[in-house]
């Protein structure tokens, strides 16, 4: 041990005018002072060090080397500033470097160090004094050492309760809004793009009403660490509480590659998840708003990233949507179907349509599904793709899936020979143990044959795998009735449903289906699959959603037996089905296009067409991603280029393919992209900075349609080139 006596003499001097030393300050001081300073060293309450002039240790307690994993002996004669490092954060330590604090004689008191380099997990309050020799010169520093390692940690550990969701790890609803709204700010002023996600785990409250809390804390784990693996690190993920998450996306407007993200989590999160043992499956739904295109601010993002969420969640789950503005009016449409449909059943609202099932090959009727119809009194008919999903919301499908059930059973008992009829179960009735009791009290009321009723169940039914899941399936069967599931290819797909339960029949999903012809897609593989699977286990595969030849003449080939789709026919009136059972007619000539054409949709929407300076109204007749038929110029050359204004800030180039008449094909330069739900959309929008910049106010984008701005919306500095139709036409859309 080279600290010998020499070296304590020179402690008397090595206090820092600090706290924790002042006591034992006075110079001059032998005896019980330096007994004090012992114990104080002994007791690891602190340790002391000095320099000299050129800033080399010539004492250091004992105590700290062994925290530094050093000899005393070692350390004598280093740089002090060499073996310590300040604390970089701004609230412990200070702005200045050590070797800047020691070079420029300063005195120092309470400063958070660590190790300089990689820090050892410790770190030290440092105090260091200047000491002068007779003649007044810089002699070095005396100085005071603390360990502050575990304060350090408790006030992190703080912190990060302060900022953190403890279930999960993710930033929580406090520190995500604070983000938010700071980004947000800046942004603003450095004309950047933020996007924000708003994410919402589809029957969440199943796995924890089924398996447990502590299985729904597990699945949310799960869920986080997904998302982690997903999303890039420069977002901000955060759990809002409950089965809600928002992730923050700096710098992104693209909307290309938000609903390929959106998608991709969707995905993600719908693969199955194993939680102690038992294998369960969720869904997703995303809705996603874009600053400065959707809101300015958090309040106002948040809210539109939530109204899209509303929509995704509406518009039967799994989806992703963005923000646009006419989903105000979409939320107090669906308020408002709900309450209407309070009533519509005893109304006498409600009506059943069956669409004809057929043997593929043979073009033989085998049966009808039964599908809702509502026919309102102010709309007209309503999709159950839209009314299901309230009713399932609202607690409405119990009485609306009675009705149908029985009405169904009434009517089919009518029918000559042995079609089958179809039921549409929701997951919701499944789940209700009076399923079988219901069942059985519709088929004795109308003395349908059991074997002639199926009940269509969609995969979600296998969320929970409980053993009540299995004994629904047992007692269906035990009624006789046959079991089929329903869109098959949706949602989570796994093939080990088909070997578990008792189906009678695997209906492959319209989507699926009509994807399969696509060059390059792997589909039809996948049919295959399915059908050899089916055919081993003895079950019959219905190919959903056929509407063309080439569809119809794949699924034949891939050895699907029995094939549904407006190829055959739509869903027909019940007088219609028995006038031609009467009549024996039970063959269906396939009638449709040659190909399936995708996403080619009917529209009647009025968009604008801008050339040179000027805006002409144009209904737009058919949209699909590479070009649009629009109806309302006369006579415009081919090669011409218009920018296509479909309102909200969302611009397309275009050039005209086709002319005849009043009517133009034209095809876009950039294709557009799928807006998550049906539709279609522009990637990119006009900026709201870019219309601040032309003078506008900065707000979110407005409705209706892009101002021609700098041009001046009413003013034209030439004549209009070409000749407007008369009626453009209604200006709703109607597909
Ligand atoms: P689903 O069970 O998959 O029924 C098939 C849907 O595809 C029907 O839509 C049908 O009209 C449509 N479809 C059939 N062939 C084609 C085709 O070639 N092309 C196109 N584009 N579509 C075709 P619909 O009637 O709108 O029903 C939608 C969904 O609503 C049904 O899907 C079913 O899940 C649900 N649903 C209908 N009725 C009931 C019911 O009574 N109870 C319950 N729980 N759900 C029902
Ligand atoms: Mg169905
Ligand atoms: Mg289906």
């Amino acid at each position: 041990m080279s600290s010998g006596h020499s070296a304590l003499t020179r402690l008397k001097q090595a206090i820092p005018r600090s706290r924790a030393s002042r006591p034992v300050e006075v110079a001059g001081q032998t005896g019980a002072p330096l007994a004090l300073y012992r114990n104080y060293e002994d007791a690891k309450l602190g340790w002391f060090w000095a320099t000299d002039a050129q800033g080399l240790l010539t004492y250091v307690s004992p105590q700290i080397a062994e925290d530094l994993a050093a000899e005393v002996g070692d350390l004598i004669g280093k740089p002090f500033a060499a073996i310590f490092a300040l604390d970089k954060d701004p609230e412990r330590a200070s702005q200045r470097t050590l070797p800047f604090l020691l070079g420029t004689h300063t005195s120092f008191v309470e400063l958070a160090a660590s190790i300089a380099g990689s820090s050892n997990g410790r770190w030290w309050a440092l105090s260091g004094l200047p000491q002068t020799d007779d003649q007044g010169e810089f002699a070095g520093y005396h100085g005071h050492g603390r360990d502050i390692t575990a304060t350090l940690l408790n006030q992190r550990d703080a912190s990060q309760l302060a900022m953190y969701d403890s279930l999960t790890g993710l930033a929580n609803r406090h520190h995500m809004a604070g983000r938010l709204a700071t980004t947000l700010t800046a942004y603003q002023v450095a004309k950047r793009s933020c996007a924000l996600m708003m994410l919402d785990l589809d029957r969440f409250k199943h796995v924890n009403d089924t398996l447990g809390h502590q299985a729904g804390d597990e699945l949310l784990k799960q869920v986080a660490r997904r998302l982690r693996r997903v999303v890039d690190e420069t977002c901000e993920i955060g759990r809002l509480g409950g089965d809600e998450f928002q992730i923050v996306l700096p710098d992104v407007d693209d909307r290309g590659a938000l609903g390929e993200l959106g998608h991709k989590i969707i995905t993600m999160l719908t693969q199955p998840y194993s939680i102690d043992g038992s294998r369960c499956v969720i869904g997703a739904s995303v809705g996603i708003a874009i600053a400065p295109y959707d809101g300015l601010d958090s309040e106002e993002l948040v809210r539109n990233a939530d109204l899209a969420l509303y929509a995704a969640k509406g518009a039967g789950r799994g989806q992703y949507r963005f923000y646009s503005s006419d989903l105000h009016s979409v939320a107090e449409e669906r308020r408002q179907l709900e309450e209407d449909m309070r009533d519509a059943l005893a109304k006498g609202q409600m009506r059943l349509a069956y669409q004809p099932i057929v043997a593929l090959g043979e073009n033989r009727i085998t049966g009808f599904e039964a599908l809702l119809r509502w026919e309102h009194p102010e709309r007209g008919s309503i999709s159950p793709a839209l009314f299901i999903p309230i009713a399932e919301d609202a607690g409405l499908i119990g009485a609306l899936g009675e009705w149908a059930l029985r009405q169904a059973c009434l009517e089919a008992a009518a029918w000559e020979g042995t079609a089958r009829v179809a039921v549409n179960v929701s997951p919701i009735q499944f789940a209700h143990i009076g399923l079988p009791a219901l069942v059985s009290s519709a088929l004795a009321n109308s003395q349908l044959a059991p074997e002639r009723l199926e009940l269509e169940i969609t995969e979600s039914v296998f969320l929970g795998e409980g053993a009540d899941t299995q004994a629904m399936f047992d007692a269906l069967k035990r009624l006789g009735v046959r079991l089929a599931l329903d869109d098959f290819g949706t949602g989570y797909s796994s093939l080990g449903y088909l070997q578990k339960a008792p189906f009678d029949k695997i209906k492959i999903d319209q989507s699926f289906v009509r994807s399969a012809t696509e060059p390059g897609n792997r589909n039809a593989a996948i049919i295959t699959a399915i059908v050899s699977l089916a055919t081993a286990l003895d079950m019959e595969t219905t190919a959903e959603g056929i509407e063309a030849r080439d569809t119809l003449d794949l699924m034949h080939s891939l050895g699907v037996s029995h094939g549904q789709g407006f190829i055959f026919s739509r869903a027909i009136d019940h007088d219609r089905i028995v006038e031609m059972l009467r009549a024996g007619q039970l063959e269906l000539a396939p009638d449709g296009p040659s190909t399936h054409r995708s996403d080619r949709k009917t529209l009647f929407r009025k968009v604008g067409l801008i050339h040179e300076d000027h805006r002409y109204d144009v209904t737009m007749r058919n949209l699909s991603k590479t070009g649009a038929m629009v109806e309302g110029l006369i006579d415009i050359p081919l090669g011409t280029r218009f920018v296509v204004d479909f309102g909200e800030g969302q611009l397309a180039i275009a050039e005209v393919r086709r002319s005849n008449g009043q009517r133009q094909g034209l095809e876009f330069d950039v294709p557009l992209i799928s807006d998550g739900a049906d539709g279609l959309c522009t990637r990119h929008r006009v900026s709201p900075y870019m219309l601040a910049a032309a003078g506008m106010p900065l707000a979110a984008l407005p409705p209706g349609n892009y101002p021609l701005v700098g041009l001046g919306e009413n003013r034209a500095f030439s004549l209009p080139r070409f000749a407007q139709a008369d009626a453009p036409g209604e200006s709703r859309r109607v597909a």
